[in-house]
């Protein structure tokens, strides 16, 4: 049986880049040589991604050509600006279809991404919201920031919620790091278990780290305005794109500590 897109009732029918076609002839045009990214923490593995070819099958024709490609070019302008290193000021317009373009591009990834029998991450029902109303799944933030060098492509992954001071499991997070040109954005959404008292629950923060200070929340929204680009991350080292991919985990867990202590649950059963 063919595959439903993941955005509507349709056969996925598309074969397309994950790129659009003006970034590739972006590149093309000014002749830049794509190097590999370099992610590596601590002693792991080093990957290197170079991704400019990427393909995607899991949407349909339909909502690829018409408000899919539409996101694309309502951030041309902005993004052509990002493409060449060239100092703006992002402003609330911006940000919001930023955003968008962002959590298009998170689901999208996501849905390319082997699940090993996993249920994916973004339901349904908030994929469907997103095209039909361009609704932001709830519990989702975005930020941006600048890299010091070209580079294009995305890296997804989850992390695991825990209350109760660590000991109990209450969800799990998704997060998309999605880069091109001297541009970098990440989405993270966080999901509970049915039960979970979530109301009661601040969004979660990563672990302090280098990479807070060099990005820029814009969604929700922090600040009406910014200055772009924002202080760097470089190719390696130690204010590396690597910190940014990986700053929601340490080993497996993400504890639920919060500026204000460790967030303690009522028993949902009780
Ligand atoms: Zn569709």
């Amino acid at each position: 049986m063919p595959d439903t897109c993941i955005f509507c009732d349709n056969e996925a029918d598309s074969d397309e880049h994950l790129w659009p076609d003006w970034v590739h002839e972006f590149i093309r045009k000014n002749g830049i040589e794509l190097g590999g990214l370099r992610t590596q923490i601590g002693n792991g593995p080093e990957v290197i991604e170079y991704d400019l070819e990427k393909k995607i099958d899991t949407v349909c024709h339909k909502c690829n050509n018409t408000w899919m490609s539409q996101f694309e070019q309502k951030n041309r302008p902005r993004f052509l600006k990002m493409l060449q290193n060239e100092p703006f000021t992002l402003d609330a317009g911006g940000m919001k279809i930023i955003t968008e373009w962002a959590v298009l591009k998170s689901m999208v990834l996501e849905s390319t991404k082997p699940r090993h029998g996993n249920d994916p991450f973004y339901t349904r029902e908030e994929r469907i919201a997103f095209h039909e109303h361009h609704e932001i799944p709830a519990r989702t933030r975005v930020w941006v920031g600048a890299l010091d060098g070209f580079h294009i492509g995305g890296h997804t992954t989850d992390f695991t919620i825990n209350g109760d001071g660590g000991k109990t499991r209450i969800g799990t997070g998704f997060v998309s790091t999605i880069y091109m040109g001297y541009f970098v954005c990440q989405v993270a959404t966080e999901h509970f278990y049915p039960g979970v008292p979530v109301d009661q629950i601040p969004p979660i923060d990563p672990p302090p780290g280098s990479s807070n200070s060099k990005l820029i929340q814009i969604y929700p929204q922090v600040s009406k305005k910014a200055d772009w680009p924002p202080a760097p991350f470089t190719n390696g080292g130690p204010n590396g794109i690597a910190y940014l991919m990986q700053r929601w985990r340490q080993g497996e867990k993400v504890s639920m500590v919060t500026k204000d202590g460790v967030v303690r649950l009522p028993d949902p059963t009780s």
